[in-house]
């Protein structure tokens, strides 16, 4: 089989809907009632019928199932996270529910434990979020050193000293903020999906692939495509790989992942995507003025 051969194959297996094996005809008894039947699982206790002895499996798979891991396939919607994810979601959203994993456990699974791999959990052992901090904090700095540099050069004057307490303290104002963003990551995230899925809906809900999309729904679809990213992200982390050198991998899955789920070009997914962030940016920009004119109007108001 030749490389294009090999695609097709591929292709044709990423579109193609999760199948749930036949019903064997075989007869079980369930171990717990008693009860004969055919299929997965009792009618009358609702117990597997693939219990049976107590296997390494069963015991990894209970041992998974204390933080809610060990059912609903996990392993496939990771697998096909990667692989095929607006197609999973397609299907999801479609209303295989017990194919999948669901977005919103996995979404603070997640980020329970990207919070372990950054914090120490990785194979250099080395606290992650603390050098992030760190490196923020010294560019902010590095901009204020600038001035008393100047002073040393004898420009010192009240309206310079006036200007570096006023540079420190928007200083300190953003540290606290980016510590804040950082300590609060997960509802940062969430935040920021939320705002993020405004103008995207708003372009993509009329999509060939699903055509009458909620916002609900399309609110999910970004919650797997975040649970991917985060996925990846965990992975290198995990090797302590500098997310800055990889930064351009998130961005490609996101368009990836939303073509398949929308059915649009790729032209058509990516110009959507930025409309969208430009759309936001210009929001921003206007509550920046707004708020500059409001605080600006209180300041003259005062001193007058
Ligand atoms: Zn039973």
């Amino acid at each position: 089989m030749n490389l294009k051969e090999k695609y097709r194959v591929f292709k044709e297996w990423q579109q193609r809907p999760y199948q749930v094996a036949p019903l064997t005809q075989e007869e079980h008894t369930c171990a717990t009632c008693g009860t004969s039947y055919q299929g997965n699982y009792c009618p009358r206790c609702g117990q597997s019928s693939r219990i049976g002895r107590y296997s390494m499996k069963t015991a990894f798979l209970l041992f998974l199932d204390v933080w809610g891991l060990g059912n609903r396939g996990m392993f496939r919607s990771i697998r096909d996270l990667l692989l095929r994810p607006g197609y999973m979601i397609r299907d999801y959203l479609g209303g295989m529910h017990m194919a999948y994993f669901p977005p919103f456990k996995m979404f603070f699974l997640l980020a329970t434990l990207s919070i372990l791999v950054n914090s120490g959990l990785n194979i250099r052992g080395e606290n992650q979020l603390v050098k992030v901090v760190q490196t923020y904090e010294r560019s902010i700095d590095m901009d204020i050193r600038t001035v008393p540099a100047e002073q040393k050069a004898g420009v010192k004057s009240g309206t310079d000293n006036e200007r570096l307490d006023f540079g420190e303290k928007i200083n300190g104002t953003l540290k606290v903020f980016i510590r804040f963003l950082i300590d609060h990551q997960t509802v940062v995230e969430l935040v920021w999906l939320l705002v993020l899925s405004l103008p995207l809906y708003v372009l993509f809900r009329n999509c060939p692939a699903i055509p009458d999309l909620y916002y609900t729904e399309f609110f999910v679809a970004m919650i797997y495509i975040t649970n991917m990213m985060n996925i990846v992200s965990i992975v290198f982390s995990f090797f302590c790989v500098n997310l800055d050198t990889i930064g351009f991998i998130s961005p490609i899955l996101s368009i990836v992942a939303l073509k398949q789920l929308c059915g649009y070009s790729y032209l058509r997914t990516i110009l959507g995507l930025v409309a969208s962030f430009a759309i936001i940016t210009i929001a921003v920009l206007i509550i920046v003025v707004l708020v500059g004119i409001v605080v600006g109007l209180t300041m003259a108001m005062n001193a007058q």
